[in-house]
């Protein structure tokens, strides 16, 4: 079985068809689906596709870092809350961390929302997964100041070069590979094969970053298949191998 780690398969994007895509999805062996949140907009749509698929879907409970904005603590006591009233339903704090790709006006609240989000992540034992664009130094610095043997999760759609995955792995983080090293210029092609298979996880990030030869187009689970051939290729092993060792670090992760 695959398990797609990372996907956002309760957008708008999925509305009209995310059906045929789970169908899909499970014709090509994708058993399990994580779904990372953004914020309190999207928490009932979540619910509703876990009603819908108990069997296959997981949901994450988090505050994404481009939703933080000037109501950032409200939507941080949102998070909270729904820890609270929904025991025993998320299976990982995410995704959280930073990004200073589109703004950095909110920097600070940035900083301050991904750590508390970790700290309520080992209150409750689960793992984190980090969204991290143009702000490998600001993530690594929130980790430096929390990192102990609580710490654990997904460095989600590892885009850095080999020092910043060992320094990732360093942490107790597993690397979320997916679209990123199909792409000419995603260079995470030219050292992968050096970090250990142990350390990585598959994901879409669904609908976003399509593996080539759909680059640019909606991405969907069923693609994980394009992934999965790319690093059976950089591993030299077979495809099975990639499923079964990705599949077993996601389960360890998920406990899903
Ligand atoms: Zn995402």
């Amino acid at each position: 079985m695959i398990i797609d780690t990372h996907t956002h398969l309760y957008v708008e994007e999925f509305d009209t068809d995310y059906k045929e895509v789970i169908q899909r999805a499970k014709e090509v062996g994708v058993g399990k689906f994580l779904l990372p949140a953004i914020d309190s907009t999207y928490t009932e749509r979540m619910f509703r596709l876990q009603k819908a698929y108990p069997k296959e879907v997981f949901l994450m409970n988090g505050l994404h870092p481009c939703s933080v904005k000037a109501d950032w603590e409200r939507e941080l006591a949102h998070v909270i809350a729904l820890m609270q009233t929904h025991p025993n339903t998320f299976y990982a704090i995410g995704e959280i961390g930073i990004d200073l790709y589109w703004d950095r006006t909110f920097l600070e609240a940035q900083r301050e929302a991904f750590s508390q989000q970790i700290r309520l992540a080992k209150a409750y034992h689960l793992p984190i997964v980090i969204h991290c664009r143009e702000a490998f130094d600001e993530v690594f610095e929130v980790l430096e100041s929390e990192k102990d043997e609580q710490l654990f999760g997904i460095f989600h759609c590892f885009s850095g070069n080999q020092a910043q995955a060992q320094r990732a792995i360093s942490y107790g983080l597993k690397l979320g590979i997916g679209g990123v090293v199909t792409f000419k210029n995603g260079k995470i092609d030219t050292f992968l094969s050096s970090i250990a298979l142990e350390n990585i996880v598959l994901e879409t990030d669904s609908p976003y970053l399509a593996p080539v030869p759909f680059r640019g187009k909606r991405n969907e689970s069923s693609y994980l298949t394009y992934i999965i051939k790319k690093l059976a290729e950089l591993y030299k092993v077979s495809e099975n191998e990639i499923i079964t060792k990705t599949t077993q670090n996601a389960l360890e992760i998920f406990k899903a």
